[in-house]
């Protein structure tokens, strides 16, 4: 006769919710399986379905593949660096970018996060230099002006070295991008500054990361005067 402890576990009871078809959970087999669901969903675009998974796929594997990847996000976490002119993510003080020679640095184009920086630079066609604001102004999100990199952006471009003539406003056409993008124009109004804005080939309420290099590469080069 089969033993009782072989029989196959189901590790979590689940119920249907009859609109979304989405499983819900509605008990661990463990606190410590629930704590860890809770934390892997607080991930952007991860479900408490997909962290049960990933967190069950992890108790399966051996203690060294855990190890292996707390180690690597503690090591992201404490030696992780941010380019002192810039704030794009960078391996040193000043980030490879800003340090290039080859790059104008007359023409200043200010993105919402790394990603952006990633996908315009894989367009290859553009050659100066960013300014990674670190998020968008979103008052539903409680994200304000204070919380982005908007006053250092000021800073820079009125400093008196500054070589900067053009900003090229590139951020995501959505509502939280539109606003970011006006209080910055306002901002910089009084300064001698071309303010352009690039073209609308990135579709409405899409991510600049999810356009494709050509429609990007193409709104950057048929940039229009911001207003
Ligand atoms: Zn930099």
């Amino acid at each position: 006769m089969r033993a009782l402890t072989q029989k196959s576990f189901n590790p979590v009871a689940v119920c249907c919710d009859g609109i979304s078809n989405d499983l819900i959970i509605v008990e661990y087999p463990s606190k410590l399986i629930e704590d860890a669901v809770n934390e892997v969903a607080k991930l952007p675009g991860i479900g408490k379905k997909t962290a049960l998974r990933l967190v069950l796929h992890l108790v399966k594997e051996g203690q060294h593949k855990t190890t292996a990847l707390t180690e690597a996000l503690n090591q992201l976490r404490s030696q992780i660096r941010f380019c002192n002119t810039c704030h794009n993510i960078s391996d040193e003080e000043e980030c490879g970018i800003c340090k290039s020679h080859r790059r104008d640095k007359t023409v200043l184009c200010v993105v919402e996060d790394t990603q952006d920086v990633m996908a315009i630079e894989n367009t290859s066609q553009f050659t100066g230099v960013y300014h990674v604001l670190g998020g968008v102004i979103s008052p539903m999100n409680g994200v304000g002006p204070s919380d982005l990199k908007i006053d250092s952006l000021v800073t820079r471009v009125s400093a008196p070295d500054s070589q900067i003539k053009e900003i090229i406003l590139a951020l995501s056409p959505t509502m939280e991008g539109d606003t970011t993008s006006f209080y910055i124009n306002r901002k910089l109004s009084a300064l001698p500054l071309k303010i352009t804005s690039i073209a609308r080939g990135v579709p409405v309420g899409g991510d600049l990361e999810y356009a494709d290099e050509i429609t990007l590469g193409r709104s950057i080069l048929g940039r229009t005067l911001f207003n």
